[in-house]
């Protein structure tokens, strides 16, 4: 491992997490996958390891370490080839914990953030709607204020963790002749009258649970806002850089992954009397398909380590999601030619990986809109500033 980058610690983390998820994950994975369901033991056995609570303060029980074991964390669940598990735990941990941590009071962060922690309850970031996700200041959400309770109306689709999580992170218009600042961040408990999901099928990420979700007059308590209202959406911008990183992350990994598999079959596999890894125009392949990924990881890991040390990163994630999900999209379809038709069996990683990989363009703002915002800082030297 880079030692730039990472300690013996760090190594020693990576080998127990990957000990562990052997161990109590792997051997459930092809159940989860097929029944859209994680049950709920591993996530108690998460807590209990304090993974949920990597980078989280002590005093609500997480073990406040630097931003690396995050990075292992997120590289190793891509290493077990369950996009939608991986996607659960980091989705709970770094979509809807975070928002808890950053903008919960200190009474949600007792009641919400240090049972998140210990993986006695579950949350969902819903900010997508069914009208559409890239244009979030144009939600239609509306939260109403009436008395010492708001009354939340509306609908939110594709959000992981939305039918088995036990709470909401859910974004709505407290204002709605205005669009970004009229946006504000609630926590909903999950039997709420008036909350209901429906579960959505989907191409992969199977393991995972993504629903289509309404409220319906559902009516909490005001102390339920989180931060300040009217300023939902530069939360919602602000904790998007790290969701981007975390995608970009996720996305150099299991590229990395594919290419380790491919290699050892490439090893094995004769063709024409010889081993696949001794043709020349499967190792320039294997060359090109390794400098990209090299190149991604570096990336990555430069923009962990400002992350790490404080610096508001958003042009950077962009790129990172941007070019990272294009280049594991890339990646995995070669890989999976590299195994010719062993490579299209669902019997072989190949095969789910494709799937759970193109998610990577689409989730957490499209490569179109990350487009978008690079455009607007490298072109217009529009700057983004981080909220409190
Ligand atoms: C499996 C899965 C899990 C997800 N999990 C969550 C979650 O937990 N929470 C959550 O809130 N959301 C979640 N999402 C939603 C995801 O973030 C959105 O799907 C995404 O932001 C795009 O929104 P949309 O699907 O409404 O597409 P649209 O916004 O309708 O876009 C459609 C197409 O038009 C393009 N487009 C839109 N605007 C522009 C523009 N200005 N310029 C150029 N092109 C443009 C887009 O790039 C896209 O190609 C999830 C999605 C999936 C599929």
């Amino acid at each position: 491992m880079n030692s730039m980058y990472f300690t013996e610690e760090h190594n020693a983390f990576r080998q127990s997490f990957q000990d562990f998820l052997q161990k109590e994950v792997v051997p459930h994975i092809d159940k989860w996958e097929e029944t859209g369901t994680i049950e709920r033991f591993i996530w108690k056995k998460f807590g209990e390891m304090g993974y949920f609570g990597l980078n989280s303060p002590e005093e609500y029980g997480g073990l406040q370490l630097d931003f690396f074991y995050t990075v292992i964390f997120l590289e190793e669940l891509q290493k077990i080839n369950s996009g939608g598990f991986a996607a659960a735990m980091w989705a709970h941990a770094y979509l809807a914990m975070s928002h808890v941590e950053k903008e919960g009071s200190e009474r949600i962060k007792t009641a919400y953030l240090t049972p998140s922690i210990h993986g006695e309850k579950i949350g969902c970031l819903c900010i997508t709607e069914p009208f559409g996700g890239s244009d979030v200041a144009g939600m239609r959400t509306t939260a109403v204020k009436k008395g010492d309770t708001y009354v939340i109306n509306g609908s939110k689709t594709f959000i992981t963790n939305g039918v088995y999580s036990d709470y909401l992170v859910v974004a709505a218009k407290t204002d709605t002749t205005s669009r970004d600042k009229g946006m504000s961040i609630f926590i909903i408990d999950r039997d709420t009258l008036g909350v209901s999901a429906t579960k959505l099928n989907k191409l992969g990420w199977k393991a995972s649970d993504t629903a289509e979700i309404a409220f319906d007059n559902v009516v909490i308590p005001a102390d339920n806002l989180m931060g300040e209202e009217g300023k939902g959406f530069s939360y919602i911008m602000s904790r998007f850089a790290l969701e981007r990183l975390v995608m970009g992350i996720n996305a150099h990994a299991r590229a990395e992954y594919a290419l380790e598999y491919a290699l050892q079959y490439m090893s094995e596999r004769q063709a024409f009397g010889k081993t696949l890894n001794k043709f020349q125009a499967l190792r320039h392949k294997v060359a090109d398909l390794a400098s990209e990924v090299e190149m991604c990881k570096e990336f990555n890991y430069s923009i962990a380590k400002r992350l790490n040390e404080g610096q508001y990163i958003v042009k950077e994630a962009s790129m990172s999601k941007l070019l990272s999900t294009k280049i594991a999209d890339t990646v995995i379809n070669e890989c999976l030619q590299l195994l010719g038709g062993y490579g299209y069996m669902e019997d072989y990683p190949m095969a789910r990986l494709l799937r759970d990989s193109r998610l990577g363009p689409i989730g957490g703002g499209t490569s179109e809109i990350l487009r978008e915002i690079i455009a607007k800082i490298v072109i217009d030297k529009k700057e983004y500033k981080q909220s409190k």
